[in-house]
């Protein structure tokens, strides 16, 4: 389970429509499954099918997340005309087992979905996403 609030879920769906056509990725941090920052982050892949986040902009914000005593709890990105579960791809590139894979689709514009997984070892877990 993973607790976030309304106003921080509008950030990650906002980012995810201004990166359309392209994914758009980034990374939540917080303490006990409580999200309480969203860092939008590049998608150096720039593609609408995957993301990848560029590696200097990632290792700066970990930095500034553990400087806060803070954690990543999970990573975010968008589907732009698919499902939000996980793709091959997405589970070949999760390396965090206890982060929260959290997936926006914009398949159907006048009903996003967002959804959390855990992916370990290549099995995938859907957990709850908790607004509060
Ligand atoms: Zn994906």
């Amino acid at each position: 389970m993973i607790y976030i609030s309304k106003d921080l879920v509008e950030q990650i769906v906002e980012h995810s429509k201004r990166e359309f056509p392209n994914e758009a990725c980034g990374i939540l941090s917080g303490s006990q499954g409580m999200v309480k920052k969203v860092y939008e982050m590049t998608n150096t892949d720039k593609s609408p099918q995957t993301f990848f986040m560029d590696a200097r902009e990632q290792i700066k914000v970990l930095k500034g997340i553990r400087s806060t005593g803070q954690e990543m709890l999970g990573i975010y990105h968008s589907h732009t005309a698919s499902e939000a579960y996980p793709s091959g791809r997405d589970v070949e590139l999760a390396h965090y087992s206890d982060a929260s894979y959290v997936i926006v689709s914009l398949k159907n514009k006048d009903n996003l979905k967002i959804r959390s997984f855990k992916i370990k070892e290549g099995k995938i877990t859907e957990e709850e996403i908790k607004i509060v």
